[in-house]
């Protein structure tokens, strides 16, 4: 098949085959999932293990190749670290076996992020490895804070300080005189420790007016910003979060900021999705994150080929009988052009049948393909509607209509259709099962919940009470603003309890925003 043959010829799966018995050591940037290099993500999706800090970008973890083992070596604050050689001996064990592997660390890996270590156990193992950069906390807390690190003029070099340098040597054990000579500070893992260092930097001869700005979860939709003196900081009038990380900058460019600095409405809201990935990822979380928000990605379903393709197979082999083909989601247009692939064909197949779509993004997918639907619901967008726009517009008896859905698609529109004399092909083209594997962000939803809910189909809502389990859905669900995509979807939440729903007005991701928008965003 050309499918598999393109598949096979893909740069990533000779990436793949190329770095067996490599490990990767990665920086993930300092927490916007955004923010690591192409050619980290490129890796981090077609490596075979990943072990990964604490400190990184959970919804990273989503994107792994199926089968990709995930080890969490993070330190979990107040809790013992795991030691050092343990985990080179994981990167050396894994890489021995033949496996790619990728070290996965938060910011940058040469900078606090012992990859010196890691790199010489390898080196000293045999192993091959690289080096990928990322985006280190303190350029994350400087675009955050809206200043840069140096300034022609104000400061030409900046110093990235670890306060916490060796809790065995007792003290800070920095030399606060050499420091406060240079540019701008950099402070990280300043924790319990921010009088100290104010205290230090004054006594070395900072003046106490020095500007100060501290950054707590740079780049996150979580992000605080305070912005003070170095005497402030001394007396200990900064309190940030416990257990959150953050940045202290110090010296004249902290001064740069400008006190209102732009807020998005959705800024510090977190919104659960809980469609399959692959139709979450269009659409939506790219406009939640443009209004600021953080979004978690719980899975709570899966779309699989059917258990028997072989009559969708056989009717897309006998298309010339069919008048129309009704497409109703994505997923059946998504399934349908595969298997129509799958058998060697091409859009030409589909020669003079006419093309019904319901929905926007139904019809978008069909447009990917090359085919501009002849007939969209004018009125509204269901089935049911499409079946009358059918039935009004011309005859339809005796007119043979193909409808590739999934197992459990509604009636309305076929029931309709046949009664009017017409004979439809209702086949499955697709599965919608409970998702398998785990969220990379289930621990934090328990533990901390979220701002908003989506939900987009029945199924969704009954994967997601079935993988978190009743109590912790309905309480989060509870705790949270719940939005759904329609009718069906809402009838569904309500079964579950669930009595206060926000409907979006339109079953499109655009109908979502507007109602999550409407409810969550704070006023300007
Ligand atoms: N290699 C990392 C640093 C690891 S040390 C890098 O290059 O950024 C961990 C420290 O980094 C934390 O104690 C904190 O000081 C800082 N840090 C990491 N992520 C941060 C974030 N999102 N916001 C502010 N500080 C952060």
């Amino acid at each position: 098949m050309w499918d598999h043959y393109m598949s096979n010829m893909s740069p990533l799966k000779n990436a793949h085959e190329a770095l067996k018995g490599f490990v990767s050591l990665i920086g993930a940037g300092p927490g916007h999932p955004q923010l690591i290099t192409r050619l980290g993500y490129e890796r981090l999706t077609a490596c075979d293990v990943i072990v990964h800090d604490r400190l990184i970008p959970c919804e990273l973890l989503l994107d792994v190749r199926a089968g990709c083992e995930l080890v969490d070596v993070g330190k979990i604050p107040g809790q013992t670290r795991i030691p050092q050689d343990f985990i080179n001996t994981i990167l050396i064990e894994k890489a021995s076996r033949g496996l790619h592997v990728v070290r996965l660390k938060g910011g940058d890996p040469s900078i606090f992020g012992r990859v010196g270590e890691e790199a010489s156990a390898l080196a000293e193992a045999g192993i091959p490895f690289e080096i990928i950069p990322g985006v280190t906390a303190a350029s994350g807390a400087a675009a955050a804070a809206g200043i840069p690190l140096t300034q022609r003029g104000l400061s030409s070099c900046v110093s990235l300080i670890t306060v916490h340098e060796d809790p065995g040597k007792g003290g800070i054990g920095l030399d606060w005189r050499v420091l406060a000579q240079s540019g701008s500070l950099a402070l990280y893992m300043a924790g319990g420790k921010t009088r100290e260092v104010g205290q230090g930097l004054i006594e070395a001869g900072l003046p106490p007016a020095t500007p100060v700005i501290l950054v707590q979860n740079a780049t996150l939709p979580d992000e605080k910003k305070w912005i003070g003196s170095l005497l402030q900081l001394s007396e200990g009038h900064i309190p940030p979060a416990p257990g959150a990380p953050f940045i202290v900058l110090v010296g004249s460019v902290a001064g740069l900021t400008l006190p209102d600095l732009k807020r998005q409405p959705l800024s510090g809201k977190s919104v659960v999705l809980t469609g399959p990935l692959s139709s979450e990822k269009e659409g939506l979380p790219g406009m939640l994150r443009l209004y600021g928000a953080e979004i978690l990605f719980c899975p709570s379903i899966e779309i699989v080929p059917p258990e028997d393709a072989r009559p969708l197979e056989e009717a897309i082999r006998n298309l010339n009988l069919y008048d129309w083909i009704l497409f109703t989601s994505r997923n059946t247009v998504d399934f349908f052009f595969e298997c129509l692939r799958g058998l060697g064909f091409d859009a030409r197949k589909i020669g003079r049948c006419r093309i019904a779509s319901v929905g926007v993004t139904t019809s978008k997918h069909l447009m990917k393909q090359g085919i501009r639907p002849d007939l969209v619901p004018a009125v509204e967008s269901t089935g049911a509607c499409l079946a009358r726009e059918l039935i009004a517009g011309e005859t339809v008896r005796d007119r043979r209509f193909l409808f590739p859905c999934s197992e459990i698609a509604g009636v309305d529109m076929s029931d309709l259709l046949t009664q009017a004399g017409a004979q439809v092909d209702r086949l499955t083209a697709y599965r919608t099962i409970t998702r398998r594997s785990d969220w990379p962000c289930r621990r934090r939803l328990i533990e901390s919940g979220c701002d908003g809910l989506s939900f987009a189909s029945p199924s969704a809502v009954d994967g997601f009470w079935e993988i978190l389990g009743a109590d912790h859905a309905s309480r989060i669900c509870r705790a949270g603003q719940v939005f759904s995509i329609g009718p069906t979807t809402t009838r569904s939440l309500a079964e579950h309890g669930v009595e206060k729903v926000h409907q979006a007005p339109r079953s499109s991701p655009e109908g979502m925003l507007s109602i999550i928008l409407e409810t969550l965003a704070s006023p300007s």
